[in-house]
């Protein structure tokens, strides 16, 4: 059956059956991803431990670590890693590019891969393509207004989100770090090796600022995709109102 044949609805419902698929697609080859790059990484190990001797030799490096001279020097680990990542993450980007053509929901207008997360909740919640801004479906949200509102509510409960987030952070740290301190200065630090005092000033802000961090990025990208539906609404509403008006100017015409 040809695109143009289907109704509104059986192309939103065959929409979210191709995103389900894709996203199915990417998860397996992600997983066999991962097991690759496991045994990768297990495979190095065993040819660097049995020839340990030659590798450190070749590489005129000293062999072990100070609690175990007859081990593999530790610096290896990161060539290992690396080339472990290499073949499986360039498997995983050429499987992914190919999926967007061939799995992943299309436009049936301009036939534009729509598998992009961006893309895909754009069309998703407007009905919209994002490439061509042809209405494909009923989306979910009844109207740019709605867009509008979603994205403004978003942005407010980010930014109220972030303030306290840093807000608890700091006041933990400003808790915390004064305890440390009067630990270190009264040599009270609990462990074998505690912290200098310059790992102490540096870690602790490092460490209480990631969580407000991390947070800050998440919460960036999910304002960004509300503001991306509230702008694909726009451009697509002006498109249809041109279509609209330009078709009732033909008929009046006639
Ligand atoms: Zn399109």
């Amino acid at each position: 059956m040809a695109d143009a044949d289907l109704t509104s609805s059986e192309l939103k419902e065959q929409f979210k059956a191709a995103v389900t698929r894709y996203d199915l697609q990417v998860l397996m080859r992600g997983a066999i991803a991962f097991v690759s790059f496991l045994m990768m990484m297990a495979l190095l190990a065993c040819v660097v431990k049995y020839f340990q001797a030659e590798i450190h030799h070749g590489l005129s490096m000293k062999s072990g670590t100070e609690d175990c001279p007859e081990a593999v020097s530790p610096i290896l680990l990161i060539p290992i890693v690396l080339l472990s990542v290499c073949f499986p993450a360039l498997f995983l980007y050429r499987q992914v590019k190919r999926l967007r053509q061939s799995t992943a929901p299309h436009c049936p207008f301009c036939h534009v891969s729509l598998g992009q997360h961006a893309s895909r909740t754009g069309a998703m919640a407007t009905g919209f393509c994002p490439a061509c801004q042809q209405k494909m479906f009923e989306g979910e949200l009844d109207s740019g207004a709605v867009a509008v509102e979603k994205y403004e509510k978003a942005k407010s409960e980010f930014r109220r989100y972030i303030r306290f987030t840093f807000s608890a952070s700091m006041g933990a740290l400003l808790i915390v770090l004064p305890v440390y301190l009067w630990l270190y200065f009264t040599n009270q630090l609990p462990g074998k090796n505690p912290p200098s005092l310059a790992e102490i000033l540096v870690l602790f802000p490092l460490l209480f600022s990631l969580v407000p961090l991390g947070l800050w990025w998440v919460g960036k990208l999910s304002v960004r995709d509300q503001q991306n539906i509230r702008d694909l609404f726009r451009a697509g509403e002006r498109k249809y109102g041109i279509i609209e008006a330009r078709r009732s100017e033909q008929e009046s015409q006639q």
